[in-house]
């Protein structure tokens, strides 16, 4: 008996010698890896049955799966394709294919699918039914690395002085300082401005019982809405304020001071929580769980504090507040790591060196900076001199100016881009904005 003829069109050689090699010697087998050339090797040699590729430059297979079933609709034709949409495998079947194979597909597959169609028990299946024999084909779905849900920083307050709201302040928002550092049980907020009084709500039912406040510095962006933080109001919750150790008055007394019935209906000592006051002084790291914060001076106006924490071996540095070369106004990239315009702000350079990822003010603009110098932030080229010697990959910029749009914003962030730039400086910068959470 005389061998069944096999033409296959398809541009890819790969595939065509994969075809071959799939199938039993018992076929005449040809081929063509050009489409207009497999059209005219197929009227030449009029072969039992075409295994072709849809996907081809110059023709669509399709085009060339008509002209066949329109010469001879009794020649087979197997579509094979990556294209796995059901309008492709309808145009495919309507245009006359007997058989619709997804690519990539098992030499013992395509054997059966060929053999079927000989023995005339090639049944058309329907687009769910090779769909459906198309998971099977991956057994086991990809699966991403796991990471820990309850480990992550929150951003619910990115802006500094006051809160703002309004329409041009949606993209970033508008709230003052608070971040949200979670790991498991542990919670740790720094800051409580207007940003806490969300933070407060969200948890409420989390399980969570201890509460660690720092407070880098007590101007009213980074205590204002500590009256308005739910927690302080119900009696499961111990609440320990960790703030810096100021000049004369207490930790304790400055907040009992901003409740003071003038300011505000309930005192401190009304309060439900349970509360304790540390005051920071002796710079030693403390320790919660799996979380290591220190801390240190940055330049600003009365005691502030910058922080660093680590989570999980990452080490990340946050300062709201922070004047970095006071007074400077040339080039950034200018400053050697031995300047002894340096002196100042060693202790920072240390804290923050090699941090995975820096929180970092950068408020003024080179010309605004011009006007601001001693009101304890830093401008951009400055804060950029501050991540090139403290060799930082990802700086995530807060605290922004109350006057600065969402439009302001967003043009400010490529000046940060071109300053990293034009010094080289190979470091992701993004603005941080309220709701912003990055998994630890
Ligand atoms: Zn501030
Ligand atoms: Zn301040």
């Amino acid at each position: 008996m005389q061998k069944k003829s096999i033409l296959i069109i398809e541009d890819s050689k790969f595939i065509t010698s994969f075809i071959f090699k799939s199938l039993k010697n018992d076929y005449d087998i040809s081929s063509s890896l050009d489409p207009e050339e497999g059209l005219r090797k197929y009227f030449d040699e009029q072969p039992d049955l075409v295994i072709l590729d849809i996907m081809m430059p110059k023709i669509n297979g399709i085009e060339i799966l008509k002209k066949i079933k329109d010469f001879n609709p009794k020649t087979g034709v197997i579509v094979t394709s990556g294209r796995t949409l059901a309008q492709d495998y309808q145009l495919a079947i309507e245009s006359g294919a007997d058989f619709y194979l997804f690519k990539p597909f098992s030499p013992k597959r395509l054997q059966q699918v060929v053999d079927n169609f000989f023995s005339g028990t090639l049944k058309l299946g329907s687009y769910e039914e090779l769909v459906e024999e198309n998971k099977k084909k991956a057994k086991i779905s990809y699966l991403p690395p796991k990471h820990n849900k309850n480990s992550y920083i929150k951003f619910w307050g990115t802006r500094g002085s006051i809160p703002v709201s309004g329409k041009e302040y949606i993209s970033f928002g508008g709230n003052t300082s608070c971040l949200e550092i979670r790991r498991n049980d542990e919670l740790i907020i720094i800051d409580a401005g207007t940003g806490i009084h969300g933070l407060g709500y969200d948890i409420l039912n989390s399980g969570i019982k201890t509460i660690h406040l720092f407070i880098g510095h007590t101007h009213w962006d980074h205590i204002q809405a500590f009256p308005f933080f739910t927690p302080v109001y119900i009696d499961h919750f111990e609440i320990n304020i960790y703030a810096p150790k100021g000049f004369g008055m207490s930790v304790e007394d400055l907040f009992s001071g901003m409740l003071r019935r003038e300011y505000f209906p309930v005192k401190l000592e009304e309060m439900a929580a349970k509360f304790k006051f540390i005051e920071l002084a002796d710079f030693k790291p403390l320790q919660f769980g799996d979380i290591k914060i220190s801390y240190d001076y940055t330049i600003h106006p009365g005691i502030t504090f910058g922080f660093c924490f680590e989570i999980d071996g990452k080490k990340i540095g946050y300062a709201t507040d922070n004047e970095f070369l006071t007074g400077y106004h040339s080039d950034p990239h200018k400053i050697k790591d031995n300047d002894s315009i340096l002196e100042p702000y060693r202790h920072l350079i240390k804290m923050f060196k090699d941090c995975d990822i820096l929180i970092h003010e950068a408020q003024y603009l080179p010309q605004e900076y011009e006007s601001k110098v001693g009101w304890g932030h830093s401008s951009i080229p400055n804060a950029v001199a501050l991540i090139r010697l403290c060799n930082i990959k990802h700086w995530i910029v807060t605290h922004h100016d109350p006057i600065h749009t969402d439009d302001f914003l967003k043009n400010k962030l490529q000046i940060h881009r071109n300053i990293l730039k034009e010094g080289n400086i190979d470091c992701f910068v993004e603005l941080a904005y309220d709701g912003l959470k990055i998994p630890m």
